[in-house]
């Protein structure tokens, strides 16, 4: 297979930031065409301001949905993405906090039901990561920096979110391959991907009788601001999978679609693996 230019060097601190990304990241393929399939739907995504979360508030907004973006603090790429949903016809609101923060996780969902009226698909998708050599180098602020991002949010937004959804309404969980085949830089945060795992499948039996569904995306390596402000080196980034590059937004977001619109009504509990190749299962 022929082999991708390599990705040229770049550092960022965490939150990376996409404006300053070299190449810029593919949001939308070109052709990508709506169908309504999010037709009237309100979503809200966390970390929705750059990366996947970007991706997939244009993708759902073409496909007719109003959207809320959570983010850290990166406001030019949270002001950007408000800017491509408005483009698409829909509208869109941007909260800026910290989701370590439970109270913050109650009023982002307040927020959105105050502006939009109705709450339909959750996307949990903020994360961290913090990559250290050895079990010895993660101290308890690291962890509890990693886990209350990365998942007590999602606990958290869902738990507040509940209340506003209904019967054909949905959760979608940002996990990672890291959480099926362990990383061996990243302990915790692949805890924390192997945590969303097993709260989608619990949470997917305990809502099933009001027939709301909860999946998730387990993502490979995808060209995101987390990559340049979390590895010391991303030249290589994502060679090592059988497609032989890394995945860009645009090819992660159509899976959130489909989870996120009735052709996925009989699916729940489930991921869907987007990783170039990586075969999980077993
Ligand atoms: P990203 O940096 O674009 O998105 C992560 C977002 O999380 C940031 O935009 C940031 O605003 C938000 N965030 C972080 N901490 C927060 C906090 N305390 N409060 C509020 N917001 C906070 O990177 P991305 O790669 O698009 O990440 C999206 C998801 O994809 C994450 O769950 C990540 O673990 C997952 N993922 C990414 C990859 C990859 O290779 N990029 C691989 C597997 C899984
Ligand atoms: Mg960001």
């Amino acid at each position: 297979m022929k082999k991708e230019k390599k990705i040229p060097d770049q550092t960022q601190r965490q939150p990376g930031k996409e404006t300053k990304m070299k190449p810029q990241p593919e949001i939308i393929r070109k052709g990508y065409k709506g169908s309504e399939k999010l037709k009237n739907k309100v979503a809200l995504i966390t970390g929705g301001d750059s990366g996947i979360g970007r991706s997939v508030a244009v993708h759902f907004a073409r496909e007719g949905a109003n959207i809320a973006i959570v983010y850290l603090e990166e406001d030019k790429d949270a002001k950007k993405t408000s800017e491509m949903v408005k483009a698409e016809g829909s509208d869109c609101i941007i909260i800026a906090g910290d989701l370590r923060d439970a109270v913050f996780c109650e009023k982002v969902v307040e927020q959105c039901i105050s502006k939009f009226g109705k709450l339909n698909v959750v996307v949990n998708n903020a994360a961290m990561q913090f990559a250290q050599d050895s079990l010895l180098q993660i101290n308890d602020p690291q962890l509890h920096q990693t886990f209350e991002t990365n998942i007590y949010s999602y606990f958290r937004i869902t738990r507040a979110a509940l209340k506003y959804l209904n019967e054909g309404d949905c959760i979608i969980n940002t996990s990672s391959v890291t959480a099926y085949r362990g990383s061996d830089h990243l302990i915790d945060y692949a805890s924390t991907k192997g945590a969303i795992v097993s709260f989608t499948r619990s949470l997917s039996k305990n809502l099933a009788a009001k027939k709301i569904r909860v999946n998730g995306v387990a993502p490979g390596p995808i060209w995101t601001p987390l990559i340049p402000a979390t590895l010391d080196n991303v030249s290589d980034f994502g060679r090592d999978t059988p497609l032989g590059r890394p995945g860009q937004p645009s090819e992660v977001a159509p899976a959130y679609v489909y989870l996120a619109c009735e052709d996925s009504s009989y699916v729940t509990g489930q991921f869907i693996h987007v990783n170039g190749g990586e075969i999980i299962g077993g």
